[in-house]
């Protein structure tokens, strides 16, 4: 039995240690989230940077993978690699966005789409871990609740291992592309009557009382998969940290993440500095938010959440406590966008010739909020426009393409309940950007007159 990675307890009082062949989510003893802690005294830190650009000219499936390329930092031996399962994930280039900075008054801004993985979200980075975990424990039936890209991923990965797999959806409250990548990978697909949070609570249940292995981001093999996000970002960065990383908060699992491997790289000397994590969250689902701003030592869950950007409506999440850590870590900060700011956001993106899905059309608003409110109304979070940031975008624009189809239309409506919690009205999202199609007769001299040339 491999000694080199343990589960632990992330509570300092409690500690635990459990070995990872057992199927844990949590710690047995109290009950609190657990890590993958590894022993790197054994690692050879010297030659780790050479070996991952070296394996950039391999192809050999491992290597090409943006996940198992750094698996010096993954909770697998030698032994255990012939089992993974892998689709070449991970590999996003880094873009510039001009129009973006200028947007938001930053001199330069950068973004990295995770949109661009196999099933079109950042899921991939941690599901081809999960599922090779499943697959090791020998797991026969896996699950996850999901708001739409979870289930894709893991629906993907299992299909491609010949694993069966159950996803819990919050019924008629995912965008259409990701429920159309489940019933296509072929996941027992249920829709439960209830929010995510209801989906979630539900999952975990049975996989607590049955043999389902739970695939959400509790099961710390999903963090470990995408802390190669940052890993792949710094390889491509030279090693050289930005000031910052802007990323979208949901369940903050991906946040936590980025936060548990920059203290490993720190341990390791790879990096002399900490980017900053500025987490951000929709307004009708801002838990860490609500935390933040009150100081107070327990989630501040929102019990409706509500938001259009649907892969982060949640109002409990899970990685609550590592997400702090990692802001913590950092120096970081979590902050909230309204529905309009993202809706104009993710358009100012498109702009640029990027697309992503609203969710992560938040950290293009959440940066220009808090470059407007720099300096004395916001000293918690000053950021200097000359900044070297990096904004995470985290799923593929065709996931939800109603959402952008609709603003470009003008007819985005955003749900009013949850401002006020009582009135079920709608108020209408201004299409600031809006470019919608033009209906012309196949009239070549009309054509040319729309066209001035
Ligand atoms: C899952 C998801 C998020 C939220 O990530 P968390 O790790 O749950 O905070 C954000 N954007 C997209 C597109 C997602 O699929
Ligand atoms: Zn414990």
């Amino acid at each position: 039995m491999s000694e080199c990675f343990r589960f632990r307890c992330i509570d300092d009082s409690c500690g635990q240690e459990f070995s990872i062949r057992k199927k844990l989510y949590q710690c047995p003893g109290c009950r609190d989230l657990l890590d993958i802690v590894y022993d790197f005294s054994r690692t050879d830190v010297d030659s780790l940077k050479e070996s991952f650009s070296r394996r950039r000219l391999s192809n050999r499936p491992l290597d090409v993978s943006g996940v198992w390329r750094y698996r010096e930092l993954l909770p697998f031996e030698a032994g255990d690699l012939d089992r993974v399962v892998t689709m070449g994930e991970g590999n996003n280039p880094i873009l510039d966005a001009p129009r973006c900075a200028e947007y938001v008054g930053l001199d330069r801004l950068r973004v990295k789409n995770l949109g661009w993985n196999p099933s079109g979200s950042f899921k991939d980075y941690g599901m081809t871990v999960a599922v090779s975990q499943a697959i090791r424990l020998g797991a026969q039936v896996v699950a996850c609740a999901s708001t739409g890209n979870t289930s894709a991923s893991m629906a993907a990965y299992c299909a491609r291992a010949g694993l069966r797999s159950v996803v819990f959806l919050p019924e008629g409250q995912i965008a259409f592309g990701k429920l159309a990548q489940a019933l296509d990978y072929g996941a027992l697909t249920l829709q439960i009557q209830g929010s995510f949070d209801v989906a979630m609570k539900l999952v975990q249940e049975l996989a607590a009382e049955t043999d389902l292995y739970l695939m959400n981001s509790i099961n710390p093999f999903r963090l470990e998969g995408q802390k190669t996000v940052i890993l792949e970002l710094l390889d491509q960065l030279g090693w050289q940290c930005p000031d910052r990383i802007v990323v979208p908060g949901g369940n903050l699992g991906n946040s936590s993440s980025y936060g548990k491997v920059l203290m490993e790289l720190k341990e390791l000397g790879m990096i002399d500095r900490i980017p900053r994590i500025t987490i951000i969250q929709a307004e009708g689902a801002d838990p860490l938010y609500r935390t933040l701003v009150t100081s107070s030592q327990e989630l501040v869950p929102v019990n409706d959440a509500w938001t259009l950007a649907s892969a982060i409506k949640i109002g409990q999440p899970i990685s609550w406590k590592k997400a702090v850590r990692a802001l913590q870590f950092s120096d970081g900060w979590c902050d909230e966008v309204t529905e309009q700011e993202i809706a104009d956001a993710k358009a100012i993106l498109g702009r640029d010739g990027i697309g992503c899905e609203p969710a992560s059309a938040t950290t293009v608003a959440g940066l220009k909020r808090l470059l407007d409110a720099s300096g004395e109304e916001r000293p918690e979070v000053t950021i200097d426009p000359g900044e070297n940031v990096v904004a995470i975008l985290t799923g593929h624009q065709l996931k939800d393409p109603d959402y952008t189809v609709n603003y470009h239309l003008d007819s985005l409506y955003e749900h009013a309940a949850y401002k006020n919690r009582i009135v079920d009205k709608h108020g209408k999202i201004r299409s600031t950007y809006a470019n919608a199609p033009v209906q012309v007769p196949p009239d070549k001299e009309q054509i040319v007159r729309l066209l001035g040339i």
